[in-house]
C-alpha cells in the first residue's frame, strides 16, 4: 500500500527492500534445496481514504505524489528477479472522490454515465479523460474531496448514517496512528469504540467482560 498517513521515503523504500531480501535469501540457499529459479512479484495499491474509518479525514497523497514515490521503489530494484507492478493512478484518485463524495458528485456520476463510462473497475473500460469532462462541465474539483485533509468538526456526507462506531473513537484512533500506537484487540479488552456502549454490551461480549472503557466514550 502506498501513500498511507506518516508514510516516509524509507517506508517505500523498504518496500523494494524487502523484495530484494527475498531474492538474496533464495542465493543464499543451497542449490540442492532451492528452486530452480526465482521470480518476485511486487505490487503496490494506492491508498484510497474511507468513510467510518479512523483516515476519513485525511488526504489522499497527490497524483504527483503516488507518482513519486512509484518511481523511488523502481529505483531501488535491483534485481531482474523483481517484477513491479501498480494499480493505475487515476482509478484510485476517481475512487478517493467517490468514497467521500457528497451529493454534488452524483452529477458527475451521471454525466460521466451519460458519455459512456461504464464497467470502469475493468481497466480496459476506464476512460479517464470522460470522468475529467464530466468533473469539468460539473465545477467539480477533485482535489476539494481526494487531496483535502478534513478538519476534525467538519460535518462529513455521511454523517446522518450511524454505523454505532463513535467519531470520537475515529478521531482517537486517527490521533493514535500519527504517534504510532496501536490499539488493543477487543479480545483484550474494550477501547470504547461505541457500540456497547449503544446497546449495553449485548452485541459485544468483550465490552462486557472488560467493563469500563466503553462507558469513558
Ligand atoms: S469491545 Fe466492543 S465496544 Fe469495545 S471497542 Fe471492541 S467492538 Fe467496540
Amino acid at each position: 500500500m502506498l501513500g498511507l498517513p506518516e508514510e516516509t521515503d524509507e517506508d517505500v523504500i523498504g518496500i523494494a527492500e524487502l523484495a530484494q531480501r527475498i531474492v538474496d535469501l533464495y542465493y543464499q540457499t543451497p542449490k540442492e534445496n532451492r528452486a530452480p529459479s526465482i521470480q518476485v512479484s511486487l505490487s503496490t495499491a494506492t491508498f484510497v481514504p474511507k468513510p467510518f474509518t479512523p483516515f476519513e479525514f485525511e488526504p489522499q497523497a497527490t497524483p504527483e505524489e503516488i507518482d513519486r514515490r512509484q518511481r523511488l521503489i523502481m529505483d531501488n530494484i535491483r534485481s531482474k528477479k523483481i517484477r513491479f507492478s501498480y494499480h493505475q493512478q487515476p482509478v484510485s484518485a476517481l475512487e478517493a472522490v467517490l468514497a467521500r463524495g457528497d451529493r454534488r458528485v452524483g452529477r458527475v456520476i451521471y454525466t460521466a454515465w451519460k458519455k459512456g463510462c461504464t464497467l470502469d473497475s475493468w481497466d480496459e473500460h476506464f476512460k479517464p479523460r470522460l470522468w475529467d469532462e464530466a468533473f469539468e462541465e460539473c465545477g467539480i474539483d477533485k482535489s476539494f474531496y481526494a487531496n483535502r485533509r478534513r478538519d476534525y468538526d467538519e460535518i462529513m456526507p455521511w454523517e446522518h448514517l450511524d454505523y454505532l462506531v463513535s467519531k470520537k473513537f475515529l478521531i482517537r484512533e486517527d490521533q493514535k496512528a500519527h504517534n504510532a500506537e496501536t490499539t488493543r484487540s477487543c479480545r483484550e479488552g474494550c477501547s470504547g469504540c461505541g457500540i456497547s456502549q449503544k446497546y449495553g454490551g449485548v452485541y459485544c461480549g468483550a465490552a462486557k467482560k472488560s467493563g469500563s472503557a466503553a462507558d469513558k466514550v
